[in-house]
């Protein structure tokens, strides 16, 4: 099942910027494809897609933080 919506129709593309939230909606909460050890999450995948309208977009990781913040 996909919910990503038709072009033009609900959401935006939103992929290639990492971002932690949903430019249309606002959304934070993300669906995403995770792997676990020990009972934690252990790598996610970049490829995201919001929770609540399913625009299609980058999800962050640490890498992604800019220099001034760490
Ligand atoms: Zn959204």
């Amino acid at each position: 099942m996909s919910s990503t919506p038709p072009t033009g129709v609900l959401g935006i593309d939103q992929r290639g910027i990492p971002t932690h939230a949903c430019l249309v909606c606002g959304s934070t909460v993300f669906t995403i494809h995770a792997s676990f050890e020990d009972y934690e999450i252990v790598a996610w995948w970049m490829d995201a897609e919001c929770t609540q309208c399913g625009s299609p977009l980058t999800a962050p990781c640490p890498a992604d933080r800019p220099i001034e913040e760490l």
